[in-house]
């Protein structure tokens, strides 16, 4: 098992992504922290993870709340006595995110609160006890939004996901002597509800599509297994990356006929 004896947190595991990862971490033998602000959801994944025969507890956080974040971290050291991974990976994507013109302040605010406060606050607390674990693996979840500019802009979105993108750099470099390797996950656009809720019609789908090498949306699955590499000791000379799991999407100038 890939994963045996550790304990992972993973931030917005109550759907999506971060549930996916619960699950595969737990099969690879992780005790696992699932932390969200949706609390059936979160309690379902543990259901979950519990149903397949792993180890699981739900703790209610808000990641832009420093007490929150505090209480997530010591809640990892108190039931499975340290921590090993921290999985970034709550986000949101404001239904009014738009361009520099319509977006509003609180719908910046909002966003930048979750997706940047919040990975800052997880690793604010989240690094010394993963230094107290004796190191241990980072995984950020970014967007391929930060490396491209799309024309259907999510301003607010995308900013903040660049915002993850040189935090993660910075981090890897300060703490890479003190055994921790940090490296932020770059998803391209997925078969999830938080992007089929912006992409909304076929032919706002269709318009995504187009840009897709592989013609289709990534599967929350796709992005566990990235994960799973970056917790992994098999990424042990990994650090600092932006790691693209996209279907091509960022290499892309033209896609086949
Ligand atoms: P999702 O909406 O299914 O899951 C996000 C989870 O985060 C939800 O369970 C939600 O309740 C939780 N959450 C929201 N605000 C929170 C908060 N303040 N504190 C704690 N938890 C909170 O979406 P997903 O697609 O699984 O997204 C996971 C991550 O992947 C996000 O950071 C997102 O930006 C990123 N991402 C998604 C896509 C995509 O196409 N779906 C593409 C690139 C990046």
């Amino acid at each position: 098992m890939r994963l045996q004896d550790k304990v992972a947190l993973i931030t917005g595991a109550g759907s999506g992504i971060g549930r996916e990862a619960a699950l595969l971490f737990s099969k690879e033998g992780a005790k696992v922290v699932v932390a969200d602000v949706n609390d059936a959801g979160g309690n379902e994944t543990v259901e979950l993870v519990k149903a397949a025969g792993g180890e699981a507890i739900y703790v209610h956080a808000d990641v832009s709340k420093a007490a929150e974040a505090e209480a997530m971290i010591a809640a990892a050291e108190t039931t499975f006595g340290k921590l090993n991974i921290l999985f970034n990976n709550a986000g949101i994507s404001h239904a009014n995110d738009d361009d520099a013109i319509n977006t509003e302040e609180d719908v910046w605010d909002l966003t930048f609160a979750i997706n940047v406060r919040g990975v800052f606050l997880g690793c604010k607390y989240g690094i010394p006890a993963i230094l107290r674990a004796g190191g241990g693996s980072i995984i950020n979840t970014a967007s391929f939004v930060a490396v491209l500019g799309a024309a259907t802009p999510q301003l607010a979105y995308t900013s903040s996901k660049g915002a993850v993108l040189s935090m993660t750099r910075e981090l890897s470099s300060i703490h890479a002597r003190q055994g921790i390797r940090v490296n932020a996950l770059c998803p391209g656009p997925l078969h999830t509800e938080l992007l089929m809720k912006y992409l909304n019609t076929e032919e706002r789908r269709q318009r995504r599509l187009v840009h897709i090498p592989m013609g289709r949306f990534g599967e929350a699955k796709e992005i566990a297994n990235a994960a799973l590499f970056l917790a992994s000791d098999e990424s042990s000379f990994v650090t600092g990356s932006t790691f693209l799991v996209d279907g091509g999407i960022t290499s892309a100038y033209t896609t086949p006929l």
